[in-house]
């Protein structure tokens, strides 16, 4: 059976991922994201009313048109999580193929509300839930399973496409977390059964994104508990203390929720997208949050709730804001500029359960922020996090557990390719052969027969 991978977008950056793979007459397409990055730098720029092709010009959405050069049909599309670089341009490219978007129950649940959001395009896709550890037939011949992995978002999979040359390991994003705080661990058995099924693994498309770091990503346990020393130290201040996270991160939201009621303070989420993750983790029960948790998006509930949160005193509550990489209109950049009702006093704490994600433009946005929420006399708590990526023993792991015919690095640019390159050629790959370094919209023919 011919086997074909078409790497569309995410090669050249980290953002808007999506890669085809076509096996005999059928196409699975993993991912379709966003480079939000490149929206966010023109100001106010709304992409609801904007047609595929602009977004593509800006490099913004992946450039598909090298899916016409692909000889099959597309019987699934499948993103693999919920983050924004992964799902984020479904809205703009699904309608374009007549084919089901098959996630995990959580991911489907943002891509339904990202199509509701939507307002150029139609999108009638069907909508298919699948959990980690189940299988779909793909045409005659192959079968799409999920295997269950660990991420800085909860449901998070890894699809394999099983065919009659071997499996295709479509290993974006992913870290190897034992003990994660929500969901369970990453399934590395499954990983091993796969490796030594008949024909084994084909091909493994990674994420690169720390490659170039050594060691091992700790375990979201360890930030939790970072977290949680950093929470009871400052236990008896009674001032403000504000607090910033992913959005996305309900595993995050959910250990600083739980240690602000250790800590005598009712928490309350502020900002349009912490009250969408948290409200659709805890309404398809993937957290128990206390019943009077107050989640407010709207920007005059976020401004009655700072209301009276001053009038009731600022020493009985946690908000838990958007804002961790300084984004010009999130809660925390307006609080550091003085345009909510909140005021924060000497000494008042300010905690970045993030990291800043290294691009300029959030440097340059962070650097700002901070400084403004300092001349309001704010003390900074600094990266309290673990990262959702696997670093290089992680990836030396995955490599000697699948053992891959070939390899296709992802979700990086050429720059970031290099060390896991390095890696690879290390373990007795090399480039060219086996080994394939590659670009945006490129067909890379793995059998031909
Ligand atoms: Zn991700």
């Amino acid at each position: 059976m011919e086997i074909e991978i078409a790497t569309i977008g995410g090669y050249e950056e980290v953002g808007r991922q999506m890669t085809a793979v076509r096996a005999g007459d059928d196409v699975v397409v993993f991912d379709m994201g966003l480079n939000l990055s490149k929206v966010l730098i023109h100001d106010n720029v709304e992409t609801e009313r904007m047609h595929s092709l602009d977004l593509i010009d800006m490099g913004a959405i992946p450039d598909d048109r090298v899916m016409s050069d692909l000889e099959g049909d597309v019987k699934a599309i499948v993103p693999t999580h919920g983050h924004l670089d992964h799902i984020g341009a479904i809205s703009k490219l699904a309608h374009r193929y007549d084919a089901p978007i098959v996630a995990s129950p959580f991911t489907i649940e943002l891509v339904k509300q990202q199509i509701k959001g939507e307002e150029k395009f139609g999108v009638e896709n069907d909508l298919q839930k699948m959990e980690a550890g189940e299988t779909m037939q793909i045409g005659e011949r192959n079968e799409l399973e999920f295997v269950n992995v660990t991420h800085s978002i909860i449901d998070a999979i890894n699809p394999v496409l099983h065919t009659p040359e071997g499996s295709i390991v479509y290993g974006l994003d992913k870290r190897m977390d034992h003990t994660p705080v929500i969901g369970d661990p990453i399934d590395m058995k499954r990983f091993r059964e796969i490796a030594r099924e008949d024909g084994g693994v084909l091909c493994y498309i990674e994420d690169c994104t720390n490659a170039g770091r050594k060691g091992r990503t700790p375990s979201e346990a360890v930030a939790r508990r970072h977290l949680k020393d950093v929470m009871y130290s400052i236990e008896d201040y009674d001032g403000g203390i504000v607090a910033t996270t992913f959005s996305s991160h309900i595993a995050r939201v959910s250990s600083l929720v739980e240690f602000a009621e250790d800590i005598g303070r009712q928490p309350v989420l502020l900002g349009r997208s912490m009250e969408k993750y948290s409200g659709t983790a805890e309404r398809l029960d993937f957290v128990d949050f206390p019943d009077d948790l107050g989640m407010y998006g709207h920007r005059k509930s976020v401004d009655r709730t700072f209301k009276r949160i001053m009038n009731e005193g600022k020493e009985n509550f946690l908000p838990i804001v958007t804002g961790h990489q300084g984004e010009p209109r999130a809660m925390l950049t307006r609080m550091g500029r003085g345009e909510t009702p909140y005021e924060l006093d000497d000494g008042d704490k300010v905690l970045f359960s993030a990291r800043v994600i290294p691009e300029p433009t959030n440097e340059g946005q962070r650097y700002q922020s901070e400084k403004l929420l300092g001349m309001q006399g704010a003390r900074i708590y600094d990266d309290i996090h673990v990262s959702g990526h696997l670093r290089e023993e992680g990836h030396y792991e995955m490599i000697d557990t699948l053992q891959p015919q070939h390899i296709i690095p992802a979700h990086q640019d050429m720059k970031g390719f290099a060390p896991y390159v390095d890696l690879a050629e290390n373990m007795g790959y090399n480039l060219g052969r086996d080994l394939h370094v590659t670009r945006n919209g490129n067909l890379i023919t793995l059998v031909d027969e």
